[in-house]
């Protein structure tokens, strides 16, 4: 099933590992998947491991159940609920990046919702759906997505928005394509730090909801050309 895919698809989501990593989006946690380009059904993502060490031969392959189906009796992330469960009810969804960067955390814990500032983040729409864990299981759970009925919920929060946030976690991207997916989590995170600047200053004027779907039209447009940049920036580190 992995070797059916396209092989550049494999050759980007490497990539996407690797420079969300270098532009501090992942760090040793956090994941990113690919739907498969033949098979709507399955998804490409990492073993369980550190997204910065990952290369084709770590790649595997998934069903929408969560299970790992090749290569057999190989163990994939604990949290790959949220991308099996988002794949099943977002047919547009070509891609998903799960992440804990740093900067979006406080608008996750604080009700200080997560906006459009700038139009590098018009894909946020008007505001940020937050997940809260505890109205599916209390108060006692570890936050982690470790189950469909878990990753269900996220996806109802998510609906049809780009982003949503784990409250005290993290946050979880989609995008159209590998390069959709990460332009989204770079400026997501991008977006937050600004936010976190202009606050103090006074206040703020969003992108209003026209002016959201507008920039991201624009946009995406242009995806391949900070990829482009991304993906050198990212080969030229020691790292990988
Ligand atoms: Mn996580």
């Amino acid at each position: 099933m992995i070797s059916s895919a396209n092989p550049s698809l494999i050759d980007d989501l490497v990539s996407a590992n690797h420079i969300l990593v270098n532009e501090g989006v992942l760090d040793g946690f956090g994941h990113i998947s690919v739907r498969h380009d033949k098979h709507p059904d399955l998804f490409l993502i990492a073993k369980s491991m550190a997204p910065a060490l990952v290369t084709a031969d770590d790649i595997v392959c998934c069903n929408l159940e969560g299970e790992v189906i090749a290569p057999i009796g190989t163990k994939t992330y604990v949290e790959r609920f949220i991308h099996s469960e988002i794949y099943k009810v977002r047919p547009d969804v070509q891609s998903v990046i799960h992440s804990h960067s740093p900067a979006v955390i406080p608008f996750g814990v604080t009700g200080e919702r997560l906006r459009p500032i700038c139009h590098m983040s018009g894909f946020l729409g008007a505001l940020t759906p937050v997940y809260e864990i505890r109205n599916s299981v209390g108060e006692s759970s570890d936050l982690l997505i470790r189950s469909q009925s878990l990753g269900h919920d996220l996806a109802n929060v998510l609906k049809e928005h780009a982003v949503a946030l784990l409250r005290g976690h993290g946050n979880v991207c989609v995008g159209i394509s590998i390069q959709q997916a990460v332009y989204r989590a770079i400026y997501t995170e991008n977006n937050a730090k600004l936010q976190l600047q202009a606050k103090p200053l006074g206040e703020i004027t969003y992108l209003s909801a026209a002016e959201a779907q507008a920039t991201a039209e624009m946009n995406d447009q242009h995806l391949d050309r900070p990829w482009q940049m991304w993906k050198r920036r990212a080969q030229s580190s020691k790292l990988y």
